[in-house]
């Protein structure tokens, strides 16, 4: 094809892009480019999300409770698996437990670029009551159109993420192009426990490695106008559950004035750790929220009990926002301060806490060089099909992207899902998503490299 051609190809395709995204996308395509692009369509991206959102739903729901059972991604796992093989990638599974399978999809390159893995994860939050879902007529899991959102469980967190992905390297391999550098798509178990079972496993007790890493997961945004974007999450912020217990004296209801009551201790306790602050530097790149703490479970007074006033009382306290330089006894004993000026106010408070059982102290990461690889690919990439320079910053929730950068991989985070969805009736926005799929396929083709231009020419 000449080079003329080219020029008006790339247009032509950039144009038709434009009708469904609303950018202002400015820098010239390439032949390959436009070709992978113009396969990147609103329907493409809905039809696949739709197919991923219910894939073994809602046995991957995975609860952050330590002391709740972990989610089973065995039928998820397959489905996605199935999905890779179709386009040609070989695929491994890798099971800590049984029935939680880590997809691993590799297509070796042309062996002169680097290595990237695309990484995701197969479990989701609970759906809790169904009843809540009013978007989606009461059935979480079913994908339900309103204007430019799709709400359904997962959409954003990650579903909808995933099939950027899978909808970014289908392109590619349609398009026929050839990549110079490796490309693997790994998609995790138990994510939303932290990792012990998912990406730990597989970068502690499998060998996992690449140079570079990009989680698709959500950092997107919309401003109360509706302009919207997406940020690059350089940097993650860490979190811990720590567990504070009062104790009174039980009495009969009929003389409360005789005990101690723990509900009502905790009751003042909790106002004060709600507002208390943590002992840290500042960072360059502070997260959504300073370290603070947030309240997640209180339980006082038991079954069968109601003759009596409680002794005990327990609450989880998650800790969030943190900062690298805090660690778990520095947290520990920042709360234990509180303890103490609460003690000094009221001698009668009896108050000790300790770390969740079965909880990780996840720390925070630090962040990565926007200068280098996979960032500047992804910046560029963003630029070239938003026409606007992404905004980097740390995000406020655990990733895997944390259990990569913490082993010294170039890991960062990207994906059009809302990074700060609404707990139940979640929703992705589609342009968004659509969008989000150019820039990854944009990116894999810069960062991995070309091996050799394909023979047929585009329809
Ligand atoms: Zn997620």
């Amino acid at each position: 094809m000449e080079v003329a051609d080219k020029v008006i190809l790339a247009r032509k395709v950039l144009r038709s892009m434009l009708k469904t995204v609303p950018t202002q996308a400015t820098a010239e395509l390439t032949a390959i480019e436009a070709r992978v692009l113009a396969l990147i369509t609103e329907a493409a991206w809905l039809e696949l999300t739709c197919e991923l959102v219910p894939a073994g739903q809602p046995e991957a729901e995975n609860p952050l409770d330590p002391d709740e059972p972990p989610g089973r991604e065995e039928a998820a796992a397959f489905f996605m698996a199935e999905k890779l093989r179709a386009m040609g990638f070989g695929i491994e599974f890798k099971s800590k437990t049984e029935g939680r399978p880590n997809v691993i999809g590799t297509l070796p390159g042309s062996g002169n670029g680097p290595s990237l893995i695309l990484n995701d994860h197969l479990d989701t939050y609970p759906a809790g009551d169904w009843s809540a879902w009013t978007m989606t007529g009461g059935d979480p899991f079913k994908p339900t159109r309103h204007g430019d959102r799709l709400y359904a469980r997962g959409t954003s967190d990650t579903r909808g993420n995933l099939a950027c992905i899978l909808l970014a390297v289908r392109a590619i391999r349609e398009a026929g192009v050839q990549l110079a550098g490796n490309l693997a798509c790994v998609f995790t178990v138990d994510e939303e426990k932290d990792g012990p079972d998912g990406s730990i496993f597989l970068l502690d007790d499998c060998g996992l490695k690449a140079d570079h890493v990009i989680v698709a997961e959500p950092t997107g945004w919309t401003r109360p106008d509706g302009s919207w974007g997406m940020g690059i999450a350089v940097a993650n912020g860490g979190h811990w559950l720590v567990e504070v217990e009062t104790r009174g004296t039980k009495t009969h209801l009929w003389r409360p004035d005789t005990g101690i009551n723990a509900v009502a201790k905790m009751a003042r306790l909790l106002l004060a750790l709600e507002t208390m602050t943590f002992t840290h530097e500042a960072v360059h790149m502070p997260g959504g929220t300073p370290p603070r703490t947030a309240i997640i479970r209180t339980q006082g007074g038991a079954k069968r009990e109601m003759q009596f006033t409680p002794d005990v009382c327990r609450s989880v306290i998650a800790v969030v926002g943190i900062v690298p330089g805090m660690t778990a006894e520095s947290v520990l004993a920042d709360i234990e301060a509180v303890l103490t000026a609460q003690r000094a106010a009221d001698n009668e408070l009896e108050a000790s806490v300790r770390p969740y059982p079965g909880a990780l102290f996840v720390d925070a990461t630090q962040e990565q060089d926007a200068e280098a690889g996979p960032t500047r690919q992804l910046r560029a990439a963003y630029r070239r099909v938003l026409g606007e320079e992404p905004a980097l910053y740390r995000k406020n929730a655990f990733n895997d992207t944390i259990r990569f950068s913490e082993r010294r991989v170039a890991a960062i985070t990207f994906g059009p899902g809302e990074d700060g969805w609404p707990p139940v009736n979640e929703y992705i926005q589609i342009s968004k998503s659509v969008a989000a799929t150019q820039i990854l396929a944009l990116t894999v083709l810069d960062l991995l490299g070309v091996a050799t231009p394909p023979e047929r020419s585009p329809a």
